[in-house]
């Protein structure tokens, strides 16, 4: 009848149990958790529930979320430019959960190729006066060719974290852009496909957990990886 995570899953219960609705206490019989190492994984796996057993008192997450990917078209002016969507499948990137992780993305391409950040959508003026955008022509075939290359770059990885107890690790794998599901052990194995396979408990990725995990593909592909283990798969 409801799913919720906690960092004190003791003192959230309690909060319910102060604050809930009459009718929710009186039909509650059975409470149970489920310990999971990181926040991350929390969230994967509250979403992933959540979209299972879509639980009455679950109300806020009934809506769904907003995920963006990245798209091109062409303006007025014949200039193929790229652009943030509000979208439930990924075209030029995978779906991230919010326009501030597509941009980050975005920006890393930008960066990489050269583009024209002016028609890359991330500056209203182009202020270079070498920029490729001096020959739109030019600018719409190297546009071209990026989209091209963006559309069939899916990163895959391994995320490793805290695990449940100070012995172990998580693994969380993301598959050619998507999770595919995560695991637990006390060593970590070889990172591995065929390895992998064994060990992970498999998930369905939807926009919820997309959303959860754009922000670490993003974080992947610009390589501000401070605190957490990227494994490139
Ligand atoms: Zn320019």
């Amino acid at each position: 009848m409801y799913i919720g995570k906690a960092k004190n899953i003791k003192q959230r219960v309690r909060n319910h149990f102060r604050t809930a609705k009459r009718h929710m206490l009186e039909n509650l019989y059975y409470l149970d958790f489920k310990l999971t190492g990181t926040d991350l994984l929390a969230s994967i796996i509250e979403a992933d529930e959540i979209k299972k057993f879509w639980p009455p008192y679950n109300v806020a997450q009934k809506f769904p979320r907003n995920t963006f990917t990245l798209t091109t078209y062409t303006n007025q002016k014949d200039e193929l430019k790229l652009a943030i969507k509000r979208s439930k499948s990924p075209e030029l990137s995978p779906l991230f959960g919010s326009q501030y992780n597509t941009r980050v993305y975005l920006e890393s391409w930008v960066q990489e190729k050269k583009l024209c950040p002016r028609l890359s959508g991330l500056q209203f003026k182009c202020l270079n006066k070498k920029c490729k955008c001096a020959n739109i022509k030019k600018h719409n075939k190297l546009l071209e060719k990026v989209a091209e290359e963006m559309r069939n770059y899916l990163p895959s990885f391994c995320l490793i974290d805290k695990g449940r107890t100070s012995q172990e690790k998580s693994i969380l794998w993301i598959n050619e852009g998507k999770m595919k599901g995560y695991a637990y052990t006390p060593e970590l194995p070889e990172m591995e496909s065929g390895t992998l396979d064994g060990l992970i408990e498999p998930m369905k990725e939807h926009p919820e957990t997309a959303a959860i995990i754009g922000k670490y593909l993003a974080e992947y592909m610009t390589s501000s990886l401070q605190h957490k283990q990227y494994i490139a798969l």
